[in-house]
């Protein structure tokens, strides 16, 4: 017997698990949720870093991330739940060459309504004692931001939306979309066939093959980039906050049993997310190294605590692909979070939901289509760091 089903999400990572719990929460209409593995998945939220902040040289992505902070610091009474969520400050340190640049941004993110102030390497050391200010200008700080818990976020948006009677399926692969003309009418799956009325794609990398099988291209490409774990040999106090260093592009942060979690990124791309090999000792030690740079203290027998290896789609403009194909209906893509999906998947899952309920644009979405790639309106930094 074919199933049925009014939206159909193929992937259970964050975004689709954001989009499962704004649909379901409106109780009108049927919404299942296959997902390969177990949810919260086998894609980049199970290993996310889980920072949370607001400093983008974009005001689309900040927007969003701001729209989606009061969901952070109030996970239980809006969603239920538990998202973990750790306000320990975030510090973006930019380089010499950017503080122009820098208080551009600040005065478009205050714009926003976001609270951020800029310090000078002085007032930084300040804050973060046991910080070498070699190389950075200026310091923008966001006194509310810090990191959550992807997997939690993730459980409790989908443990809140079967509550409002969305249905699961673990363990169900998505082969590919089943078409009637110039529309997408289900899928095709490892347990047979399941219709609906709007099938929405957020399987990541992997809804480039089901587009591709319907003869739809989307210019995304995987990249492995991980996260590794770092035992110092003596405590840090006052505690490390939540940082992007952009001087030597990396991020790190403090974690809830006194690791350092440092991010490691490659130049791997088109890697295959089912057999993605681990990180190697020489990730780990790039990453030690550049610790090491910006806390001397970490020179002193710091150990290795483990790491894990993971992917994220990348678009070429580095930010998500969200909304309807102009070439097909009954279908919606939410993908290429290129590496930051976490921090805006509350906010966005709520636009993505008011979209495919309403049939209306939301124009906070408006930036992230497809069509942007082919019109030349790429989403660029008016005032880039030398990272970001
Ligand atoms: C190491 C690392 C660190 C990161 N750090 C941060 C950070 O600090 N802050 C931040 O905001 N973001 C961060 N990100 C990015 C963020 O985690 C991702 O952008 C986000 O999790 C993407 O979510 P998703 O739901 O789009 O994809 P995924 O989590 O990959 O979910 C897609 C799901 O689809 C399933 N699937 C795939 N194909 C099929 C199929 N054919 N049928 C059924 N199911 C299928 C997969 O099993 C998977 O569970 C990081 C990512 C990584 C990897």
């Amino acid at each position: 017997m074919v199933k049925t089903a009014d939206f159909l999400i193929v992937g259970g990572g964050v975004i689709g698990s954001s989009i499962a719990y704004h649909l379901a929460r409106q109780g009108k209409h049927q919404v299942l949720l296959c997902e390969k593995g177990r949810p919260p998945g086998m894609g980049s939220t199970a290993m996310s870093g889980g920072l949370i902040r607001m400093h983008h040289t974009n005001p689309y992505q900040a927007k969003l991330a701001w729209s989606s902070y009061p969901y952070f610091q109030h996970w239980n009474e809006i969603v239920g739940g538990d998202c973990a969520f750790q306000k320990t400050g975030f510090f973006q340190m930019i380089g010499k060459g950017y503080q122009e640049h820098a208080k551009k941004n600040i005065r478009m993110l205050k714009k926003l309504g976001i609270c951020i102030q800029m310090l000078s390497p002085d007032d930084f050391i300040q804050a973060q004692p046991f910080f070498s200010p070699e190389d950075i200008a200026v310091v923008a700080y966001e006194p509310d931001s810090g990191y959550a818990d992807p997997v939690k976020a993730t459980m409790s948006f989908l443990q809140q939306a079967q509550q409002n009677g969305l249905g699961i399926l673990e363990g169900v692969k998505v082969h590919s979309l089943k078409t009637v003309g110039d529309r997408v009418i289900g899928i095709h799956s490892n347990v047979g066939e399941i219709e609906a009325k709007e099938v929405i794609l957020c399987n990541n990398i992997d809804a480039k093959p089901l587009l591709q099988s319907i003869g739809l291209h989307i210019p995304l490409q995987s990249k492995k980039i991980g996260i590794c774990f770092f035992q110092p040999s003596e405590e840090i106090s006052p505690p490390l906050a939540t940082c992007i260093d952009d001087t030597i592009g990396t991020y790190f942060r403090r974690t809830g049993d006194g690791k350092i979690l440092v991010g490691i990124s490659t130049n791997q791309l088109n890697v295959d997310p089912d057999t993605l090999s681990p990180l190697t000792m020489e990730d780990f030690h790039d990453a030690l190294h550049l610790m090491q740079h910006r806390i001397p203290k970490l020179r002193n027998q710091t150990v290795f605590a483990g790491g894990r290896s993971s992917f994220d789609s990348y678009s070429p403009d580095k930010h998500g692909i969200v909304g309807r194909l102009q070439e097909i209906e009954g279908l919606y893509v939410a993908t290429g979070f290129s590496g930051g999906g976490f921090k805006i998947a509350p906010a966005l899952g709520e636009y993505i939901a008011y979209e495919l309920m309403e049939m209306k644009d939301h124009e906070d979405l408006q930036p992230y289509r497809l069509s942007r790639f082919e019109q030349n309106r790429w989403i660029q930094p008016k005032y880039p760091y030398r990272h970001m």
